[in-house]
């Protein structure tokens, strides 16, 4: 399997080198040159597999020839081991032809885990196999620092630095980052905002010998192989539901529009999927989008449902590629107008097509809290504010006998309380295995907003012995 950018001007890369590269050279993306064919027969044959096994059976074409078999079989394996529920990613019925399918059973209890526990071993089996080193930086608001230090802590070849502004993430956020004490995990609290956070990190990736010198990586929201693996679940679930026989709907709460892309993949790959319905809080380009076929930048709102508090939904990008007959020069050309104006218009056909498969809608703040409160009081079931989204947003759509919709549940309701406390009158409890995260050991270093400091304790602490670090 081989990768094109979506802007046409990159390389040709093989999965290892899309995997390490994460963004294109040319400012694209990169997707599968083609999309690999499952038959019903081979569908059929996945109904009985673990999630593991399953996993490792929709990835293996995406990866061919560049991770073997056997490896790839036990890194699935390993990747969802230590999840707190057997089934890893339980359906539940929520109503009549209305599912829900709770991705929040990893260690940092939010839907990224599917993706980032098996991208953090892939990471780690590649750069031993090419006797590489890396070190990744990134910043965080809260939610996706968490899974990215869950994905890294222990790997031989990584080292991880994670910013977050100092005081100003939620205790939960912060102990779930903290309390890892792996020595290739490094928390640093900034004397800042996020944004200042963001600056800093962006500012490594500009120094151009530092970023060789420590060989500087991200495991981002653009990068394939997070779309690659969540593939998977899509495909749990339709089997789960009776396909191939049978048709399904997906509702997914959307950000970057990384997951619900994912969906759209694996219906590319044959699974029976009749629609893909996107939920936004009041952060709605997309919803905007798929009404209008304009892409217009906004500003960002704080919302109940954080992790999807985003003005530019990157992998949309993905999409539109496709809307556009995949002729990367008329894409590239498009983007830069949209980075110079803020608006995209693709046109009335392009519209056409994308809403013969999609829809959406957007719920505000009052509208998710009053969400939480009737699924509660007619199902038992405690929704997170994202969650919350892709339910209503899957009732909305409406439901025909034949084909059910399966809403994605994304986080854990503990990891919001304090909405979902508003909203049901009582707090949400850590899982069993969290239940000592108030009381666990902490370690953190506090850092000024200052570049020059940061790059200096970096060095420090990737003196590389040992094997070449490369950038990505
Ligand atoms: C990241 C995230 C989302 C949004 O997912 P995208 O892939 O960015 O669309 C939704 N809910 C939760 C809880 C998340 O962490």
């Amino acid at each position: 399997m081989r990768y094109v950018s979506t802007r046409g001007e990159a390389p040709v890369l093989a999965f290892d080198d899309v995997l390490l590269t994460g963004l294109a050279r040319d400012g694209g993306l990169y997707v599968p040159e083609s999309w690999p064919q499952v038959g019903a027969d081979e569908w059929r044959a996945m109904r009985a597999l673990s999630y593991g096994e399953l996993a490792y059976r929709v990835i293996r074409p995406f990866v061919a020839g560049r991770v073997d078999d056997q490896t790839l079989a036990r890194l699935a394996r390993e990747a969802y081991a230590g999840f707190g529920h057997q089934a890893v990613a339980p359906l539940k019925q929520l109503d009549h032809g209305l599912w829900l399918m709770e991705l929040f059973h990893g260690p940092t209890l939010a839907f990224k885990d599917m993706a980032m526990q098996l991208l953090g071993r892939l990471f780690d089996h590649v750069l031993a196999q090419r006797g590489q080193r890396i070190t990744i930086a990134g910043a965080t608001s809260g939610d996706t620092g968490s899974a990215a230090i869950e994905a890294c802590r222990d790997r031989a070849s990584i080292e991880i630095f994670m910013l977050h502004p100092h005081g100003r993430v939620s205790e939960v956020q912060r102990r779930q980052m903290t309390t890892v004490l792996s020595p290739n995990v490094h928390n640093i609290a900034i004397d800042g905002s996020f944004d200042d956070c963001q600056d800093l990190v962006k500012g490594l990736f500009n120094d151009l010998p530092f970023r060789d010198e420590v060989g500087l990586s991200a495991v981002n929201s653009i990068n394939w192989a997070r779309i690659m693996i969540q593939i998977a679940y899509y495909a749990h679930a339709a089997l789960s539901l009776g396909a191939p026989e049978r048709k399904v709907s997906f509702a997914v709460p959307t950000g970057n529009f990384g997951n619900i892309y994912a969906a759209y993949a694996a219906r590319a790959m044959g699974l029976p999927i009749e629609r893909l319905i996107v939920g936004s809080n009041s952060n709605d380009i997309l919803t905007r989008f798929f009404g209008s076929g304009e892409m217009k930048i906004g500003t960002v709102h704080p919302t109940l449902s954080p992790s999807m508090d985003i003005q530019v939904s990157s992998n949309a990008e993905r999409l539109l590629f496709d809307l556009y007959d995949r002729d990367g020069a008329a894409l590239a050309k498009a983007m830069h107008g949209f980075r110079k104006d803020g608006r995209l218009d693709v046109g009335r056909d392009r519209l056409e097509r994308a809403r013969r498969l999609f829809s959406a809608t957007r719920y505000d703040d009052a509208e998710t809290t009053e969400i939480i409160r009737r699924e509660y009081a007619a199902t038992g079931e405690i929704l997170d504010p994202h969650s919350a989204i892709g339910v209503a947003a899957a009732r909305a759509a409406g439901r025909t006998d034949d084909t059910p919709v399966v809403a994605l549940g994304t986080a854990h309701p503990a990891k919001f309380p304090d909405a979902v406390e508003k909203a049901v009158g009582k707090r949400p409890a850590l899982p069993d295995r969290m239940k000592d995260l108030y009381t666990r050991e902490e370690r953190c270093m506090r850092l000024p907003n200052d570049l020059g400091a940061l790059r200096a304790f970096i060095q420090a602490r990737v003196g590389a012995p040992g094997g070449k670090r490369s950038a990505a």
